[in-house]
């Protein structure tokens, strides 16, 4: 099934998210529209001449571990070269690195596509472009020399190696030790990591480990933990880099998805290639810092992991949608057999008065599910990309100090929001084509198998909902959340929708999550359990109420361009939405702006609703889940 990149509704998304004042930061000047949509156009034509016809292939036959070495899929290789050759790889990174220096919010919109086309090839470029921000932002300016232009160009590939068999969430049980040797110059790595995404594979000539590990004399817990930089291939005294660092691949995981995505479990410093004193690795800033530093990675990468998810949404909402228009089925429910105005009037019925299921309620509900929450999310996201860019530029103390509440909310509500509602839409996207999805050949069943690890890797979604609750809430004494509630309330109070309704509805929903953030600050007051117990219904609120924000929004902007008439919409339409397809000279039709009030509205009513039942869940069942005894669990 070919995938076509949604370029309009990108573009339209980052204006959404502010391009215009992304574009009068420091650097960013030539980040125009114009200039975007150029490049999403040849990111689309990349992504699926190139990346969407590896993926059903790259997922059959998987990445696999042959003599000690990882093979990836037929074709991977090539595509790699292809992609760093038209220097994919370092859009968002300093050009004195080699990068392109272009926005995050630019990046991001690419990055959708990636993932779209290709999930399972998109994790490589992920985890290298989290590698050099922890390293640009960490480490010393000869690593930074050392590694970052290699790492930008895509030469060598990065990797984050945080999990071991007993420390998943609970990162304070890290065990990997780091012996200084030289006197701290380098050290010894020794241990386990597992579930390595690209730990090892043959697309680059090197592989940046980025590896937490306890010194000897390190305190207990999260204190104690150090970030190290682990090539798998160490600098020769020739200056190459063909010395094998005593990495070793133990096994590739066989998983649910992501077939072609090599999972690694690493072992270092077992001899394999070395003397059995451990691999070298070097330490990244300050010791006992580095959960910290490795905290700016995952920021990027939860964000890049919302994102993923609902880039996988989009690709299999696509299939959806084209299967609903071809697929016959059934008659339109006020057709006589045979004799259907609806399928008179429809070009795809069939001649004895069958249409296609694309015609049926029930299955426009379904479609309509899926878009409303796709393109709410995809400008949620930029958004958070955005505020990426003002944090790390904006010259004024107060825009970067606004920009850092938004991010503090709203990455963990991406990661975990974005996610969950990529399961549901793909889970949505198969059911539109019936057993014809349940069936692997169509492709529609891999989407589904690959979209499930995005709420669990980077911090599960229950992880995602505590770190709101307890640091982001609780922890600031409300101060960040609502500030971000109230800057939301403000901006929507600005928009002329044209439909009272959709603007009264996100007052209320607004003033539901101000009541939550109020109801559970009091609770932790009481019991620290019970915001614990219901902080998954409170991100998924934050992540229901942004998401009507980014659909007021669209809605808004789409109002003003149709009834405007004065240029953005020189196709003259009148804004009755009666008009014809003009375009605003953005290459964006009048079509589009009155499908996008019609998604907004459909979000308003099906799906902003359940606000109301989350901050009713919120409210009521927090004593019940805390006081509920572990022993009810067991078979009765
Ligand atoms: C395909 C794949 C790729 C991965 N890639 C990488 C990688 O590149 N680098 C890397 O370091 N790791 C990677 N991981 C590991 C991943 O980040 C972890 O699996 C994830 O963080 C969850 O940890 P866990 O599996 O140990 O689950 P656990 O921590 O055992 O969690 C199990 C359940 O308990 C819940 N839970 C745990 N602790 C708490 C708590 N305190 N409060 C409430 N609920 C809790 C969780 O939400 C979850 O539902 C990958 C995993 C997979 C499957």
């Amino acid at each position: 099934m070919p995938y076509t990149a949604p370029v309009n509704d990108l573009v339209f998304a980052a204006e959404l998210a502010g391009l215009d004042a992304v574009a009068r930061l420091p650097g960013f000047e030539d980040a125009t529209p114009a200039l975007l949509r150029s490049i999403l156009e040849e990111a689309g034509r990349f992504a699926a001449e190139v990346l969407a016809p590896l993926n059903h292939s790259g997922d059959r036959q998987g990445a696999r571990l042959q003599g000690g070495e990882v093979i990836t899929a037929d074709g991977w290789k090539d595509a790699y070269r292809q992609f760093v050759a038209g220097g994919w790889n370092g859009l968002p990174f300093d050009p004195a690195f080699g990068g392109q220096g272009l926005p995050w919010l630019a990046a991001t919109a690419v990055a959708e596509i990636w993932h779209a086309a290709n999930m399972a090839f998109s994790l490589c470029p992920l985890l290298t472009q989290s590698a050099i921000a922890a390293i640009e932002a960490h480490g010393t300016p000869a690593q930074r020399e050392t590694y970052l232009p290699k790492l930008v160009s895509g030469e060598w590939s990065g990797t984050m190696n945080l999990t071991e068999p007993q420390a998943g969430s609970d990162l304070s049980a890290v065990r990997t030790r780091a012996v200084p040797v030289s006197g701290g110059e380098h050290y010894r790595i020794t241990g386990q990591k597992i579930f390595i995404t690209y730990g090892d594979h043959d697309m680059t000539a090197n592989i940046i480990h980025l590896v937490l590990a306890r010194l000897p004399d390190a305190p207990p817990g999260v204190k104690g933990i150090s970030l190290f930089i682990v090539p798998k291939f160490l600098a020769g005294e020739a200056g190459d880099w063909t010395r094998r660092n005593d990495i070793e691949t133990v096994s590739l995981e066989h998983k649910l998805g992501i077939h072609a995505s090599p999972t690694a479990v690493l072992g270092y410093g077992g001899g394999k290639y070395g003397d059995g004193d451990g691999a070298l690795g070097y330490l990244v800033g300050e010791a006992n810092r580095g959960l910290q530093y490795m905290f700016t990675m995952m920021n990027l990468a939860r964000h890049a992991v919302g994102v993923e998810g609902n880039g996988v949404a989009e690709r299999a909402y696509q299939q959806a949608a084209a299967f609903a228009a071809e697929r016959v089925q059934g008659r339109a429910i006020d057709a006589g057999a045979g004799d259907s105005s609806a399928a008179a009037a429809d070009s795809s019925a069939a001649a004895d008065g069958r249409v296609a299921i694309i015609r049926h309620a029930d299955v426009k509900r379904m479609l309509l599910a899926q878009k409303c929450r796709i393109e709410a999310l995809r400008a949620l996201s930029l958004t958070v990309a955005a505020n990426i860019d003002h944090a790390h530029r904006q010259p004024a103390a107060e825009a970067q100090s606004q920009a850092r509440d938004m991010l503090g909310i709203l990455t963990p509500v991406i990661k975990g929001h974005a996610t969950e509602c990529g399961v549901d839409n793909v889970s949505l996207a198969l059911q539109v084509q019936g057993g014809m999805g349940f069936i692997e050949e169509t492709g529609a069943a891999q989407h589904y198998r690959d979209v499930r690890i995005t709420p669990i890797y980077e911090g599960t979604t229950g992880i995602q909902s505590l770190d709101l609750v307890g640091r982001k809430l609780v922890g600031d004494g409300g101060g960040g959340a609502l500030r971000v509630i109230a800057r939301i309330e403000a901006e929507c109070a600005n928009l002329d929708v044209g439909d009272d309704a959709m603007a009264e509805s996100m007052r209320a929903a607004l003033n539901l999550l101000r009541e939550a953030a109020e109801s559970l600050l009091a609770a932790a007051a009481d019991d620290a359990n019970l915001p614990a117990a219901v902080a998954e219904p409170y991100l998924r609120l934050w992540g229901t109420v942004a998401c009507g924000w980014q659909m007021l929004k669209a809605a808004a902007l789409s109002h003003q361009r149709l009834t405007r008439g004065d240029g953005d919409a020189p196709g003259g339409d009148d804004g009755d939405g009666g008009g014809d397809d003009g375009g605003d000279g953005n290459g964006i039709g009048c079509a589009f702006y009155r499908h996008k009030i019609h998604t907004a509205r459909f979000y308003f009513a099906a799906e902003m609703p359940k606000a109301r039942q989350l901050a009713d869940t919120i409210r009521t069942a927090a004593a019940l889940i805390a006081e509920a005894d572990p022993t009810m669990f067991e078979p009765a």
